[in-house]
């Protein structure tokens, strides 16, 4: 049984069908990545799954059992974890104690916590700031420190949105050798990412989505070749030749 079922899902927001019965399998230690134009509906179907957003219509089934509608905290219990496109981190606290509270709040004990926090900040490289205010970390910084949050508790999926936007190339290497690593041990991911080369080097399996639709779900390198998805990614580019130009 596939560890995620997503189908039929919808939400409008007021005229405007962000996501239009889109729905897809994740087979548990799978690593799927979610691509499309902007505008597809990526961001809103990762609401939808971590419980940020109600959806309109649809099932999400983990294990098999229904999850729809069910709140951000309780998935998180469950093993349905989000990171978002922004970052979100406690910037008045250090670094090392911004992934201490999160294990804290995960079920950890106080030794369990610090552990884990040691563990993922030497394997993020973020070690020589961990006692810094994450308010006093580069963009980067604090986007691997979200990231590893992510990871206090190992999720059942981890949902990913956009991870290396406006990340360091080195960051960047040092977040997708983390994701690699960790589906090598069996950790589930979707991976919501414009960075192509990555999605290629990292996704065996990808869907596509356009006006909140699946274009295209299969192996990375035919969906990317994909008639209907070069067509979409080509709307997208005259969209901003005619916006900025
Ligand atoms: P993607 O992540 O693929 O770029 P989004 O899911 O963010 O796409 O957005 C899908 C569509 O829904 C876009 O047209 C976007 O403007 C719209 N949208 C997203 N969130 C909201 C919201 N909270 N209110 C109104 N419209 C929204
Ligand atoms: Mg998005």
């Amino acid at each position: 049984m596939p560890l995620l079922q997503i189908s039929g899902i919808r939400k409008r927001f007021g005229g405007l069908l962000a996501v239009n019965g889109a729905g897809m399998d994740v087979a548990d230690g799978e690593l799927l990545g979610l691509i499309g134009p902007n505008g597809s509906g990526k961001t809103t179907l990762l609401n939808v799954l971590s419980g940020h957003l109600e959806a309109d219509a649809g099932e999400v089934r983990l294990d098999g059992r229904s999850v729809l509608g069910q709140g951000p905290t309780r998935l998180t219990r469950l093993g349905v974890l989000r990171m978002f496109q922004m970052t979100r981190v406690f910037n008045r606290v250090s670094a090392y104690d911004n992934l201490v509270v999160c294990g804290l709040a995960l079920g950890l004990d106080e030794a369990g916590a610090s552990r884990r926090a040691l563990e993922l900040l030497e394997e993020l490289k973020l070690g020589h700031v961990m006692h810094l205010d994450a308010g006093q970390l580069s963009g980067g910084q604090k986007k691997l420190l979200e990231f590893g949050a992510c990871f206090m508790v190992p999720p059942r999926v981890a949902l990913l949105d956009e991870p290396f936007a406006a990340v360091h190339p080195v960051m960047k290497e040092t977040m997708s050798a983390f994701i690699r690593r960790r589906n090598q041990d069996g950790q589930t991911f979707i991976l919501v990412s414009h960075d192509m080369p990555v999605v290629v080097d990292l996704c065996p399996r990808s869907v596509c989505m356009n006006a909140g639709r699946v274009l295209a779900d299969g192996p990375t390198q035919q969906v990317l070749r994909e008639p209907a998805v070069i067509e979409a990614y080509l709307g997208e580019a005259q969209h901003e030749e005619r916006d900025h130009g």
